[in-house]
């Protein structure tokens, strides 16, 4: 029975006590993205594997161990998306978007899925942030995509992470240096693991992302791709960081960051923290000047950035940063009998179209347990209607956070309701001595 009552290894829920968070995080992204001119796309959660095969690239653990891949009815092979970047792209060369005035800057919340030994920050159902810009050669684009990602970061309050870059060259330096590397690694070679034997040949940068402790270990002392890369990409490079520099944002530059996906070239980066133990790279990103024109579009530059965001939700945990709390209910109407139960109802749709959040008894619960209900819901106000309430018209509508009752008509029940919620803020504003959003709720 426990396949019924447990979810899948690697996945989880999120309950309606975290959830507000998780949307409170994810349209605060889509907002700041938007801020700097990234639109929302929604791109489907599976697309054909050879999508993934092509743009994430054979060579890498994603494509080679990590991927939900399998055939539909119809004998198509599908699965479920990795990252984000693959349908990002495949969507843009679907819908002409190259045809659109560039740069064309994308965001997304996606969940993604990968098959990997679940711990702390490694799921195999996650949720990534991301955006990408395509359209934009220039060094300010990289700039600007990382200055996107640490306005995400501050805004949020998170002051330990470390912005590390890294410039991995176009395909023309990348030759000489896969060169050096694979005679640095073949001197090595009986050491490596045997996913990185195979790497030798077909992709030893591979090897420098593997995270055996003995491949690892080897990689360190590999050749640094920063002694390898063309004029143009070090000129790149520089422009990347006297952008940044000019932002007023830190870096480091990290020659052994190449990142596990096979379509960057030139920058790459990571935001870092030392906060959430082992997993600690919460957000990475990079340009792809190549993947478009690989998927069989026209040449056009890109680059962007995914934010892991259970990863990020850790990191707030661990910093011990707060977000604002879901609105309250604003008011529970309660009843003595069935004939008062269903002015209740009558009521509570009345508010509820004005904006008031409102509940009533839908349980049958005697006016004890009703009151204990809303109570432990945290309402701001109760009210008690009774057939006496009905026939005067009138009911005396209690605030739960001082005790203090006031009369309300049930005439226009709506309109009087929230206009003595605002006098009693303006009142107790006034006396100074109550929080404002503790009467007015979600009326604020
Ligand atoms: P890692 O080196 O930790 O495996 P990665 O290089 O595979 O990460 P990317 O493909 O660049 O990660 O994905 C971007 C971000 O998505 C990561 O920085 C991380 O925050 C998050 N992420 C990646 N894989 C997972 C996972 N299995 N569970 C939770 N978050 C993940
Ligand atoms: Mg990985």
């Amino acid at each position: 029975m426990a396949l019924l009552t447990k979810a899948a290894r690697g996945t989880g829920d999120v309950l309606p006590s975290v959830s507000y968070k998780n949307r409170f995080i994810e349209s605060t992204m889509l907002e700041i993205g938007n801020n700097f001119g990234f639109k929302e796309i929604r791109t489907p959660v599976f697309e054909h594997t050879e999508l993934f095969n092509r743009s994430v690239g054979e060579t890498t653990d994603v494509v080679q161990k990590e991927m939900y891949t399998f055939e539909d009815n119809g004998g198509r092979s599908i699965t479920l998306k990795p990252e984000g970047t693959a349908g990002a792209v495949r969507a843009f060369l679907e819908h002409g978007l190259f045809n659109e005035p560039m740069p064309m800057k994308l965001a997304y919340v996606t969940p993604c899925y990968r098959y990997e030994k679940p711990q702390a920050g490694r799921l195999r159902e996650f949720h990534q942030f991301g955006v990408e810009c395509f359209g934009a050669a220039a060094p300010a684009a990289d700039a600007e995509v990382i200055a996107l990602g640490k306005h995400i970061f501050d805004f949020f309050g998170i002051d330990d992470l470390r912005l590390e870059i890294n410039s991995i060259g176009c395909p023309g330096c990348r030759k000489n240096y896969q060169a050096a590397l694979r005679e640095y690694f073949n001197s090595n070679i009986d050491d490596l693991c045997e996913t990185c034997k195979g790497r030798l040949d077909r992709n030893p940068m591979r090897i420098l992302d593997c995270k055996s402790p003995v491949c690892s270990g080897i990689a360190g002392n590999a050749p640094k791709i920063l002694d390898y890369i063309c004029d143009d990409c070090q000129a790149h490079f520089d422009s990347v960081k006297k952008y940044l520099d000019a932002m007023g944002i830190e870096y480091t530059v990290n020659p052994t960051i190449v990142r596990g996906l096979d379509y960057y070239t030139r920058t790459v980066f990571e935001f870092v923290t030392g906060s959430i133990g082992a997993q600690s790279t919460v957000c990475g990103g990079g340009r792809y000047d190549g993947l478009v024109e690989q998927l069989g579009g026209p040449s056009v530059p890109a680059c962007g950035f995914a934010v892991g965001l259970e990863r990020f939700m850790m990191l707030l945990e661990a910093r011990g940063i707060e977000l604002p709390a879901e609105n309250p209910t604003d008011l529970y109407i309660a009843s003595m009998n069935d004939e008062a139960n269903i002015k209740a109802a009558e009521l509570a749709s009345q508010v509820r179209q004005e904006g008031v959040a409102c509940l009533f008894d839908t349980v049958g619960r005697s006016l004890k347990a009703q009151m204990k209900f809303a109570n432990k819901m945290g309402v701001l106000y109760t009210a008690v209607l009774g057939t006496d309430e009905i026939a005067n018209g009138v009911v005396n509508v209690k605030c739960m956070a001082d005790g203090t009752e006031v009369p309300v008509a049930l005439e226009d029940f709506a309109v009087n309701f929230i206009n003595m919620s605002i006098n009693k803020a303006v009142d107790d504003f006034n006396v100074g001595d109550v929080d404002v959003s503790s009467v007015l709720g979600g009326l604020l």
